[in-house]
């Protein structure tokens, strides 16, 4: 019987898990997730993390619950250090399964894969066969899966480029098909870690509330590399998180090509990072002034009454300046 491996939807989830998936099947594997996010997978994981831990991980640890629950023989936890040379993640995903073991007892072994791209090809080959081992022996067969593993993840992030969130692109590369929303009259970038806007029940339906306003949304990830890296070529000290540097440098860019009517920024309540990262982007474009910015922060506690106002307010203001409503 094969061995059943338990990903919880959280995090980086949004931007790897065709990837992830892909390993392990190949290696013979069954891949199980955690359920979607709802009241109880949010409540589990409050009750399991202190107060100040952000939004994001404390609903990452309801998910491990959740797994936990469903009875898996691994729940796959990995150790994201840098997924590129000379930058970094945020220390929460550098800790992450120490966290998960610490702080939630009775689990199935943790898969601790260390994925730190900046140590280079041979390091991740090491970590890649001390994982692969948990299921078969022979080296080709993990270094195969492996290969495969990566061209999934190529084929994923292409997906995207084309205009598909991460959310819809997963559904893709599972067989579903879906058309691209590049429609709408407004084109609205939105900038934010994936998990933040990707799911469902944590943004309460942010991209799809907007795309329904008649947007067309951008979100980080369907931004091409280049453009990013102009952007980030602006910021006058380099930033080393990652996916932090990606959000100002996609911020930037936009300012300077003025090729959207208007930029939302969203962040997680008790993230430290993205307390950086907003301010300097909402004083760039304050300071600019050409296009219309917002920012919203969300936590276990934001209404979907507030949230509607507050779009309902933005989408106005943008269409009022393309003219299409009077004063
Ligand atoms: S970047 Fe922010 S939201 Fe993401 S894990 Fe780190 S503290 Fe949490």
């Amino acid at each position: 019987m094969s061995k059943k491996v338990g990903i919880p939807k959280g995090l980086l989830y949004y931007n790897f898990y065709p990837m992830w998936k892909t390993f392990f099947e190949e290696l013979g594997a069954e891949v199980v997730t955690s359920s979607d996010t709802c009241k109880k997978i949010i409540d589990d994981g409050i009750k399991t993390c202190v107060d100040e831990t952000c939004l994001p991980v404390k609903t990452f640890m309801g998910h491990v619950i959740d797994l936990k629950e469903k009875g898996v023989d691994y729940i796959f936890v990995p150790r994201v250090i840098s997924v590129e040379r000379r930058r970094y993640l945020c220390s929460k995903f550098l800790g992450l399964p120490d966290l998960v073991r610490n702080l939630i007892s009775d689990l199935p072994q943790i898969i601790d894969m260390k994925i730190d791209y900046y140590r280079g090809e041979e390091f991740m080959e090491r970590e890649i066969l001390r994982v692969g081992k948990l299921f078969v022996d022979g080296t080709s067969k993990i270094k195969d899966a492996y290969e495969k593993s990566l061209k999934r993840q190529r084929t994923f992030e292409c997906i995207i480029r084309e205009g598909f969130s991460n959310t819809e692109a997963i559904k893709i590369m599972e067989g579903k098909k879906l058309d691209a929303n590049t429609k709408g009259d407004l084109k609205i970038a939105l900038l934010a870690h994936s998990y933040d806007i990707m799911d469902d029940y944590l943004s309460m339906g942010l991209i799809n509330r907007l795309k329904n306003m008649g947007a067309y949304v951008l979100t980080t990830n369907m931004i091409e590399r280049d453009k990013i890296e102009k952007g980030a070529s602006k910021l006058q000290k380099d930033l080393f998180w990652n996916y932090g540097r990606d959000i100002l440098g996609a911020g930037k860019y936009f300012i300077e090509s003025e090729d959207v009517d208007g930029v939302i920024s969203v962040s997680a309540f008790g993230c430290g990072p993205d307390s950086i990262t907003e301010d300097l982007l909402e004083r760039d474009y304050k300071r600019d002034g050409k296009i219309p910015f917002m920012s919203i922060t969300i936590d276990e506690h934001t209404g979907e009454a507030g949230l509607n106002t507050r779009l309902e307010a933005f989408i106005d203001l943008l269409r009022w300046r393309k003219g299409e409503i009077m004063a």
